[in-house]
């Protein structure tokens, strides 16, 4: 078995029922995703439009993409025909690109909320209370192109796991006030998506139910 096959396996094994995993390749060689694709791995994460785009090329049409890293809205177009879900819809502005992209294709496009809450200045992200505010808004009522399956967080890089769990847990909690006030009729609405290679196992534990998850499967990437 290959080094991926082998690694991908014990990440499959640490994931209950439930929580499903996306593979990041970013900057990893098609041959590597090819790998995990023969083990069985079906779920592509990619952060970079370009490579993403060369990628789809490559590997066999039943893959599930999905886009995890920062869209810029003049780049949403090349997205729109295939993607399977973006992760870090991270303004008003890209989920209205969005919807518009995904209407010319005739698509309803998955998407999901990405939550500032790590204490990096640079992620991007809605915070809880911006992210209130534009539920409470109604305008995505109107955006009948996407679809907000849940949210979306990067935990701070850092070696507290006390602080990372807190982290991760005030995204839980804040899914379910929302789920309980915008979409408790909506069961589409289901999907908390956190948890990186170093830090999955909590991710589970704060009720993730997609992991993204790239060195623990394919190694370090070589930028
Ligand atoms: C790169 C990346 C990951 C995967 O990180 P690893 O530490 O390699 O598992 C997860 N989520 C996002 C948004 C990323 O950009």
């Amino acid at each position: 078995m290959s080094n991926v096959a082998q690694n991908l396996k014990k990440v499959l094994a640490d994931l209950p029922e439930g929580v499903r995993l996306v593979a990041v390749s970013k900057f990893h060689p098609v041959e590597m995703l090819r790998e995990a694709y023969d083990a069985g791995q079906r779920i592509f994460g990619e952060s970079h439009v370009q490579e993403l785009m060369q990628k789809v090329e490559q590997m066999p049409k039943d893959v599930e993409w999905h886009f995890i890293g920062h869209l810029q809205t003049n780049k949403v177009k090349y997205l729109a025909p295939f993607i399977s879900m973006i992760h870090a819809v991270d303004t008003v502005k890209l989920l209205r690109e969005v919807n518009k992209q995904a209407e010319r294709c005739g698509r309803v496009i998955d998407v999901l909320l990405e939550l500032h809450i790590a204490e990096e200045e640079t992620k991007y992200g809605f915070s809880p209370d911006a992210c209130r505010q534009f539920l409470e808004s109604g305008e995505w009522r109107e955006l009948h192109h996407v679809c907000i399956r849940g949210l979306m967080m990067m935990a701070s890089f850092v070696d507290d796991r006390e602080q990372i769990r807190g982290e991760m847990q005030l995204a839980a909690d804040l899914f379910d006030e929302l789920k309980q006030k915008y979409f408790a009729d909506e069961p589409s609405f289901s999907e908390r998506s956190w948890g990186m290679s170093h830090d999955y196992p909590i991710a589970i534990e704060t009720g993730a139910t997609l992991v993204r998850v790239g060195t623990a499967i394919f190694g370090e990437r070589v930028y």
